[in-house]
């Protein structure tokens, strides 16, 4: 079931769980050397897959990031596929038809794999799908071939800060990967990937061992999340057991 929704500005923001559970063998390691600099315990990690839901005042829907995908994505080597989200969707009254605007924060398996079914249709037929360009040109073959290419005819390529629907804006936040975004509506954040863990809240120099790039991902977590403290930001996170985090 999805988790409750919050209004934000004006927004019914719903976080649509996807999948819970642990990372496959092909990528798991212990906790500490998956975020080397923190002081995380040798535990299991359960990590949450959400993606979000926005519904404005005039009803328009805007997807952010759709998950793992079907039992054939690319994310099956290493996550509990299928993803559930289209069945999170019916659960709050909306058809993947209805859906206005998807964004994706990036393209990592656990975040695109469910704009694409595993036989190669758009699974939001309607909607644009907003990509940053950097992440674009970044892309590697599989994911080209399999999420980009079959969305060709929707894709909504942006560079930098830009208006993804009316009243939702991406930023750019590049290091985890180099085109990731997270999209704001009012004092809401959704980060993507910007944070994988409460560990980095509490301190941002915290690495993430699958950040393509991790002394960018820590300087741009650090102020980005200076940024979001400062305006006293409501974070929508992508793997956090709590969806929503008050900073
Ligand atoms: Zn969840
Ligand atoms: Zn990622």
């Amino acid at each position: 079931m999805p988790h409750e929704p919050k209004i934000v500005s004006g927004v019914e923001v719903t976080p649509l769980c996807d999948a819970v559970g642990a990372m496959g063998e092909a990528i798991r390691r212990p906790l500490p050397e998956m975020f080397p600099g923190s002081a995380l315990p040798d535990e299991p990690w359960v990590l949450h897959f959400h993606c979000y839901l926005l519904r404005d005042w005039a009803g328009r829907l805007t997807l952010v990031d759709t998950g793992i995908g079907g039992p054939g994505s690319l994310a099956s080597s290493w996550a509990p596929v299928p993803g559930t989200l289209p069945g999170e969707l019916a659960a709050v009254g909306v058809a993947p038809a209805d859906v206005d605007t998807v964004i994706l924060t990036h393209l990592h398996s656990d975040h695109a794999s469910g704009a694409v079914s595993d036989d190669g249709r758009p699974i939001f037929e309607n909607a644009r799908y907003v990509l940053q360009q950097a992440e674009l040109d970044a892309a590697e073959s599989a994911t080209l071939d399999r999420v980009v290419t079959p969305l060709k005819a929707q894709l909504h390529v942006v560079d930098g800060d830009a208006e993804a629907a009316p009243g939702v804006r991406v930023h750019l936040t590049p290091g985890h990967t180099p085109g990731h975004q997270i999209a704001r509506v009012g004092d809401l954040a959704v980060t993507g990937d910007l944070v994988l863990h409460p560990a980095q809240l509490a301190d941002p120099a915290v690495r993430y061992v699958y950040d393509d790039d991790q002394e960018r991902a820590a300087a741009t977590r650090a102020a980005v999340l200076a940024e979001l403290r400062a305006a006293r930001a409501l974070l929508a996170t992508a793997h956090f057991a709590d969806p929503f985090v008050r900073l």
